[in-house]
């Protein structure tokens, strides 16, 4: 099955992925040069980011684990586990942190393990986004198979969950000195970390081409988190134009992903509410005419009755029928005959004007209009202008009739006649288009009020 997220991205998609790539660079560029200067110190800003981004790339991992169970394509799955490694790393540098929830952070931690714990997550995210991107060519072609789907969502999902709790052991424990420094651009670990990244952008933009959904705003992703190192490897003080535009783009990075996945839900959930309302719409419809079918009829006849029951109100019922229909396909063919019945159709339902009335297809060459709030002289009225109707067409036909015509019987509920079903109705009706079939066909017969009529 194919994910919307790996669908063809639509020109105005691409557009709005390549204005937020846009603003990030122009952002760059103004925050880089000033990226040491200190700001006014905002203490809450760092756990709330760090909070936001903890919430935003948990419910993305969650959405790309629930895309991955769907589709089976292991590219969504892999890029779940990128944001599930991102959700525990910055919760784990939450708590690590110098500060936060005690002086010198929580879990027993060194004065250099939240560092540690933020090269981690700056390097991991990037490097489980490329290797998702590697599995992008297996994309649609062989999505693994649905018994080994839970299997594969642990392996994908909690394998870099397992490796970030690893890194989180070592950022507690390792006496190595802090991974930056002041300035970063002789730092190994720096310059590694940045290569990381810039190639995972690389990566994206190049296997993706920038073709599918997720592949324009993924790119957009991975653009933030090099930003966002970037920025951060430029000013590792606290509280400088770097370190606070740094913590907006580590926000960027998942926030942007789940914007898209419930964008796409959404749209997608309105595709299938529009495609749900025109297949019920479709079921109601017969194909050939465009007029109700029986099963509407039998769906909707029974709330007529009682409307009518309720209100004390006649109800009304017209069964049409094509005379000698049979000669009529003989003589002509059946597509000829379709034409027929759908011109006889058109005929009819110009007649039946008032909103609460409705006609459907019977059955083949058999029509029922259904008049609420009508009694028997209405009703036997609008059948004799049916009848007009049909002949008006002056469809050619054999003998012995020159023209197609219809014949009718109509048989009414008058209020006050006590319960009836919609099976007496019918059955009245069918006995009074009998007689007029009898009678030699071109006529509208009307059956006695009911009970009467059925004596
Ligand atoms: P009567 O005047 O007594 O009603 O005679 P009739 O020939 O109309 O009645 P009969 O029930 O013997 O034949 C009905 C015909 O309607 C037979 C069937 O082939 C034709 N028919 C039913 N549905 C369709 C349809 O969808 N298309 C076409 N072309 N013919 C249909
Ligand atoms: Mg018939
Ligand atoms: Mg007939």
């Amino acid at each position: 099955m194919e994910s919307f997220l790996i669908q063809r991205a639509t020109r105005r998609q691409a557009v709005s992925a390549g204005t937020v790539a846009l603003l990030i660079l122009l952002t760059l560029a103004l925050a880089a040069p000033r990226a040491g200067v200190q700001w006014p110190a905002i203490h809450p800003f760092m756990p709330m980011c760090a909070l936001t981004v903890f919430t935003t790339a948990g419910i993305a991992a969650f959405l790309l684990g629930a895309q991955f169970t769907v589709t089976r394509q292991p590219m969504l799955g892999a890029l779940g586990g990128a944001y599930a490694f991102t959700a525990l790393a910055v919760a784990l540098q939450l708590l690590m942190f110098p500060g936060v929830f005690s002086p010198t952070g929580l879990l027993g931690a060194r004065p250099t393990s939240a560092v540690w714990m933020w090269v981690f997550w700056h390097g991991g995210f990037p490097l489980f986004v490329t290797l998702a991107v590697l599995m992008r060519d297996r994309l649609s072609r062989d999505a693994i198979p649905a018994g080994r789907v839970g299997l594969w969502a642990w392996l994908l999902i909690g394998g870099p969950v397992a490796v970030g709790a690893m890194l989180c052991g070592f950022a507690l424990v390792t006496n190595l000195p802090p991974p930056l420094h002041a300035t970063n651009s002789d730092n190994p670990v720096a310059v590694i970390l940045w290569a990381i990244n810039a190639i995972a952008v690389l990566l994206v933009v190049a296997k993706s081409r920038l073709r599918g959904v997720l592949d324009v705003w993924l790119a957009v992703a991975a653009l933030a988190c090099l930003t966002d190192t970037t920025l951060n490897l430029l000013s590792t003080d606290r509280f400088t134009v770097g370190w606070y535009v740094a913590r907006l783009f580590s926000m960027l990075a998942p926030g942007v992903l789940v914007c898209v996945l419930v964008w796409e839900v959404t749209a997608l959930y309105r595709r299938l509410f529009e495609a749900h309302v025109s297949l019920r719409q479709a079921s109601m419809r017969d194909a050939l005419t465009g007029l109700y079918n029986r099963s509407y009829f039998n769906e909707q006849i029974g709330t007529t009755i009682s409307a009518a029951q309720h209100a004390g109100q006649p109800l009304s019922l017209v069964m049409v029928d094509v005379d000698h229909f049979k000669r009529y396909n003989d003589a002509f063919g059946h597509l000829k005959g379709d034409a027929c019945l759908a011109a006889v159709a058109d005929a009819l339902a110009g007649v039946v004007r008032r909103p609460a009335d409705f006609i459907v297809r019977y059955g083949g060459e058999e029509f029922v209009v259904v008049l609420p709030e009508t009694d028997a002289q209405a009703a036997q009225d609008l059948a004799e202008r049916a009848r007009e109707a049909v002949l008006r067409l002056r469809i050619e036909a054999t003998a012995p009739s020159r023209y197609v015509t219809v014949s009718a019987g109509c048989a009414t509920a008058a209020p006050g006649t006590g319960t009836f079903s919609i099976d007496m109705l019918v059955e009245t009706a069918d006995a009074a288009l009998y007689r007029a079939k009898a009678a030699g066909r071109n006529l509208v017969i009307s059956a006695q009020a009911l009970p009467a009529a059925l004596t």
